[in-house]
């Protein structure tokens, strides 16, 4: 579906006006929230378009209002305290958690969102960060676990949080629950609810103990050696719990890719056809083969016997590429420091806003 060359797409300023148009008629509910929310999601919009024409994105999909409440972005008059936020249109919002959001640095624009009926508030804030301290310490290698999440080569371990398995039955338990209920009820809505909200605590659990484990490892190590793994193929697993995994490796090395930048660590990849699973971390023997099923590492050479993933995260702080990568300019590396650092929201810190009110979309 392209254009004919000689048609134009209509551009963000040109759909405003159609919008102007619509708020006078049918769409009259606009007129209680902020312009700066349908105008931002305009500008999405046109973006999402160039790229489907230019770039071969996908065709930009329709968003419902009731269905994909989702997001919005503000800006203008925004300022932050301790303890509440104050937004465009809205006035002054009490927050739930209290001394995430920089308070002093300069705002750009918020991000408002809601997930299972909690509401989020994210600060995009410029600030100027001082020259990071390269940590002292040895090179490091992280293996994703087969059981853990991440397994550091000086043995730290990232394990999946423990209330999760608790979280595990009672999930099981909410959606025999909803699978229960007639269709269309209002007992099914509140089952739905229900799951969402379990299924939003536990995402958020495993993703407070990746990012503690990303910054330990991003302060307190000079260059951190991941394996380079395809994200994008891993994401095809269908098993649930190597999806999480998956998942949640993913996003370890996201995590990693700009702290290791904040905190003047180096972020390298091993080339994907290093055998950091079938070599000897000892004696550098490379095995034929090493099934996933063999949870240990045994050595015919050496004798070594150790955790498989161990194995795999001493062999990637071994990793001969280390001193070819550090010698020039790495992405993720100490040289890209310099510069004043604009945090992406969703990393100067998401906070709950508590249950809020529905009609600010
Ligand atoms: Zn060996």
């Amino acid at each position: 579906m392209l254009p004919h060359p000689r048609l134009k797409t209509p551009t963000a300023v040109d759909l405003h006006r159609e919008l102007v148009r619509l708020k006078e008629g049918k769409l009259s509910w606009l007129y209680e929230v902020s312009k700066c929310a349908p105008q931002e999601a305009l500008r999405d919009l046109e973006v999402a378009f160039s790229n489907f024409f230019e770039h071969h994105a996908g065709f930009p999909n329709f968003k419902s209002r009731k269905r994909d409440a989702g997001s919005f972005t503000l800006y203008g008059a925004i300022s932050v305290h301790p303890g509440e936020v104050r937004l465009p249109r809205i006035g002054w919002v009490r927050l739930k958690e209290r001394g995430y959001i920089p308070s002093r640095a300069h705002i750009n624009s918020v991000t408002v969102s809601e997930r299972a009926k909690r509401w989020y508030v994210a600060v995009n804030v410029v600030e100027e960060r001082k020259e990071p301290m390269i940590p002292p310490g040895p090179i490091v290698g992280v293996d994703r676990g087969l059981n853990s999440l991440a397994v550091v080569s000086d043995g730290t371990v990232l394990e999946n949080p423990r209330v999760l398995r608790r979280y595990g039955r009672k999930l099981k338990h909410l959606r025999r629950n909803l699978s229960r209920k007639r269709k269309g009820s209002s007992n099914r809505r509140k089952a739905r609810e229900a799951l969402a909200r379990l299924n939003m605590k536990v995402a958020n659990t495993r993703l407070d103990a990746i990012q503690k484990f990303t910054t330990m490892l991003a302060k307190t190590k000079p260059v951190i050696v991941v394996e380079d793994l395809d994200v994008k193929n891993m994401m095809g697993n269908h098993h649930l719990a190597r999806a999480i995994a998956d998942a949640a490796w993913g996003e370890i090395s996201r995590q990693l890719g700009y702290k290791t930048r904040w905190y003047g660590s180096t972020l390298v990849k091993a080339d994907r056809w290093y055998p950091s699973t079938k070599r000897c971390s000892r004696c550098g023997q490379v095995k034929e083969e090493m099934p996933l099923r063999e949870r240990v590492f045994h050595c015919e050479a050496c004798g070594l016997v150790a955790d498989r993933d161990l194995n795999a995260a001493r062999n990637l702080a071994e990793w001969p590429g280390v001193a070819r990568t550090l010698e020039t300019p790495v992405e993720g590396g100490v040289q890209s420091t310099a510069k004043p650092l604009i945090q992406p929201p969703d990393e100067s810190g998401t906070i709950s806003l508590g249950r809020g009110p529905r009609r600010w979309m």
